[in-house]
């Protein structure tokens, strides 16, 4: 099966009360893990790449694994841009393959965010390519991009509505207390904000920083009309800690594969856990 866009599965995962995940891809391991994990439960998800992970890998490699990973298992998989911040960075993505971008234009001003993200709208659509757009600044650290919590703004549930009815967007992320990597404490998700927004727009809202948050505000946040959460940091922990407890049991280890097998498998559990939690298995 090719890559597909989100829309192959987020209105049917909004109407059905599940949300799809997005897990982040930093390397092989890690696409392989989630694809294994999606096959085993036969669900769809998306790869998503941020701009630090597409420098890092490049773009051809990147492209190549999310297409090798769709052929492979037969599961409808989107590969996403994760917070791209312009236009052409966007396009690029779109022009080697990517299935659907997200433009983060939470850093501008509200009118020119909705200018912005209208053109990537425009210009996506056209070829068939989703769009996820972003309201309201999501705390945290994100490749290099830090905010401060106390800089976070939670999303306005009017400013969302407009926002989504003048661009329309594919799925719509807005900042309602979480954060990007873990959290020191339980975050104060504002359940009410999901809720009026869900329930205005017909695209399902976006949780970012889906990582550390316990499984009962996941539940709550679907049932409010989240249909798509994004896990990245989690998967980041459950490697580098197999990989830390390897190679300090034994110095001697020198191949890789020694210490990134494991490390795949504890991935693989965590995504299965979140397909469980998230509702969408058997949705492929
Ligand atoms: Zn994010």
């Amino acid at each position: 099966m090719p890559l597909v866009s989100m829309n192959e599965f987020l209105p049917k995962a909004k109407a059905g009360k599940y949300a799809v995940g997005q897990f982040n891809m930093n390397n092989l391991e890690f696409a392989q893990a989630i694809t294994e994990a999606a096959q085993e439960l036969n669900s769809p998800f998306i790869f998503g790449v941020s701009e630090g992970a597409l420098k890092y890998m490049g773009m051809e490699f990147t492209v190549a694994i999310a297409e090798a990973a769709a052929k492979k298992s037969g599961l409808p998989i989107a590969l996403h841009l994760d917070h791209g911040s312009s236009f052409e960075v966007a396009m690029k993505c779109i022009r080697a393959g990517f299935s659907s971008v997200m433009f983060d234009g939470s850093h501008y001003s509200f009118e020119e965010n909705i200018r912005l993200t209208k053109e990537v709208v425009k210009a996506a659509h056209a070829m068939g390519v989703s769009v996820e757009g972003e309201l309201g600044t999501i705390g945290g650290v994100e490749d290099d991009i830090s905010v401060d919590e106390s800089d976070a703004n939670l999303a306005k549930p009017e400013e969302a509505i407009r926002f989504y009815e003048e661009t329309g967007v594919d799925c719509l992320a807005i900042a309602v207390g979480t954060a990007h990597g873990m959290y020191a404490g339980e975050p104060n998700i504002r359940f009410d904000i999901i809720e009026k927004v869900a329930s205005a727009i017909p695209v399902p809202v976006v949780l970012h920083g889906g990582s550390g948050v316990p499984d009962e505000m996941i539940k709550q946040s679907i049932a409010a009309g989240v249909g798509k959460i994004n896990v990245n940091t989690e998967n980041q922990v459950a490697c580098t800690q197999t990989i830390r407890d390897v190679l300090n049991k034994d110095a001697k280890v020198y191949d890789p594969r020694k210490y990134l097998t494991p490390a795949r498998k504890a991935m693989v559990e965590v995504v299965k856990s979140k397909i469980v939690l998230f509702g969408s298995s058997n949705q492929a």
